[in-house]
């Protein structure tokens, strides 16, 4: 038998009507009771949170982490399911898998239809989250998720309500689940596991500001004014902004606060293009851009060098660390 341990944390799959929207309120053990088990599998349920994902906090995700640490301490545990909100699922797996250095998995599973539809997306998610938790090794943390699996890294919600919810924009998925099998067709590159960070005295306050058409620094400032250790500029394109929020990039830095470059385009890499305002000014003024990974996770990113120290050079070598290989900037001059 393989040992499996779902751990509960609320969301659609764990949702009721409440009179007037639904919310997360079920229990793991009800949860569990929704889904076939796979042959050869023994679960154990923890039941840690019961809420709707976005109001998960960095308390929350930090208890995630832990818990995930603990259960694997149990070198008879085979692997680990989290069932989870999905609109803030890629932040947390991306979190666990950051600190996750064990060849056996952590799948993360949800759904888009609450816990006693009919026609509930639920059972199936969770049936295939347990099939890969104990078919598979050596993949880092996983989003299993309408017959697809994904990697934790990389990895956004691409659809507000529709049951295919989640893809890499990116890369190609790590494998698929049918007639109860999973077939693996890729291994994910990931960074060595990051030591677990110790609990933070205080909330660390990692903000993120979109930029678009007629933006402004006001937020971006308001952010480092409000005490932000880390903010993630959003930018548009590549990775470009205005010379305004290249200034207030510039005066961020200088204070210690540590700025990442993402973008609202969903795939493609962050590069350094364009100046006037673009992604060569903003990381000349000490942006670190975050490649493929997408605000949610470039948040993630920044708050896991924000947790290991609080250096401000060694905060932006642990953020370089997380994201991996630096992404090639083109040799060609820029175009207007
Ligand atoms: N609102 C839900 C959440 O907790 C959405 C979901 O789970 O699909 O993220």
């Amino acid at each position: 038998m393989k040992r499996i341990v779902v751990i509960s944390t609320g969301g659609t799959i764990a949702s009721r009507w409440q009179g007037s929207g639904f919310a997360a309120d079920a229990h793991g053990q009800e949860v569990m009771a929704t889904a076939a088990v796979p042959e050869g599998v023994a679960i154990e349920v923890v039941d840690l949170f019961s809420v709707n994902s976005p109001r998960l906090t960095t308390a929350h995700q930090l208890t995630l982490v832990r818990t995930v640490h603990e259960v694997l301490g149990d070198p008879g545990v085979d692997g680990v399911v989290v069932t989870h909100g999905t609109d803030t699922l890629e932040e947390s797996a991306f979190l666990v898998d950051l600190y996750h250095d064990d060849p056996r998995p952590v799948v993360f599973t949800g759904a888009q239809l609450p816990l006693d539809a009919e026609d509930g997306d639920g059972p199936r998610n969770l049936h295939d989250a347990l099939l890969t938790a104990s078919r598979t090794r050596d993949l880092g943390v996983l989003v299993a998720f309408d017959g697809k699996v994904h990697a934790a890294r990389g990895t956004v919600k691409t659809h507000t309500v529709g049951a295919d919810a989640f893809a890499d924009p990116s890369h190609a998925r790590v494998g698929d689940i049918g007639f109860g099998k999973v077939s693996v067709r890729r291994h994910p590159s990931r960074p060595a596991a990051l030591p677990l960070p110790g609990v933070p005295e205080s909330r660390p306050r990692v903000d993120m500001v979109m930029h678009h058409a007629d933006g402004d620094p006001l937020l971006l400032n308001a952010a480092v004014e409000a005490g932000a250790q880390g903010v993630v500029l959003v930018a548009t394109g590549a990775g470009n902004a205005t010379p305004e929020v290249v200034s207030a990039v510039a005066a961020a830095t200088a204070r210690g606060v540590l700025v990442a470059l993402t973008t609202r385009v969903p795939s493609g890499p962050v590069s350094q293009i364009y100046t006037h305002g673009g992604g060569v000014d903003l990381v000349a003024a000490g942006a670190v851009p975050t490649g493929l990974l997408r605000a949610g996770q470039a948040r993630v990113a920044v708050l896991a060098a924000v947790l290991a120290t609080t250096d401000t050079d060694e905060r932006v070598r642990v953020l370089r660390h997380v994201l991996g290989q630096p992404v090639p900037v083109p040799a060609e001059p820029a175009r207007t």
